[in-house]
C-alpha cells in the first residue's frame, strides 16, 4: 500500500518510510507466537550451523530461488520479518481527523475504522 483515502477526504501516504501514520497491531497471542518463532529460528539456525547443516535451514525457509550469499543475519531477518507480518494488523491513523484505519486480517487488504470520540483532539 502507498495511499489510503480516509473518508474525511485526507489522503493517507506511508511513500515515506518509516513514517509517523503507519504501524503494526500485534495481539498479545500473535506476539507470543513472534516470541516463539523468533526463538525458535535463531536456535534452529544455530543448531544446524554448528552442526555444518546450514543448507538444511535454508532449504527449510526458502526456495532454490532465495540468494546464496546473504549474511546469517539477513536470513534470519528474513525469517523473520516475513512471520510477523503473518501475525499482524496494518494499521494507519489519518493525520487530518485521527481515524484509525485496522486491517480485517492479515493479507486482506480491506481495512475498518475507527474514529475518536474526541475529534476535537485529533492527532494535528
Ligand atoms: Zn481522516
Amino acid at each position: 500500500m502507498s495511499k489510503f483515502a480516509c473518508t474525511c477526504g485526507n489522503v493517507i501516504s506511508d511513500v515515506q518510510c518509516p513514517n509517523e501514520v503507519t504501524g503494526l497491531l500485534l495481539s498479545d497471542k500473535s506476539l507470543e507466537a513472534f516470541s516463539n518463532a523468533m526463538t525458535d529460528t535463531i536456535r534452529d539456525y544455530f543448531q544446524l550451523a554448528f552442526s555444518g547443516q546450514i543448507d538444511t535451514w535454508r532449504d527449510k525457509h526458502f526456495n532454490k530461488a532465495y540468494p546464496n550469499d546473504l549474511s546469517p543475519a539477513d536470513m534470519i531477518d528474513d525469517v523473520l520479518s516475513s512471520k510477523l507480518f503473518e501475525l499482524t494488523l496494518r494499521v494507519m491513523e489519518c493525520d487530518v481527523c485521527g481515524r484509525l484505519w485496522v486491517q480485517e486480517k492479515p493479507d486482506v487488504n480491506f481495512y475498518h475504522g475507527y474514529h475518536p470520540d474526541d475529534a476535537a483532539d485529533a492527532r494535528r
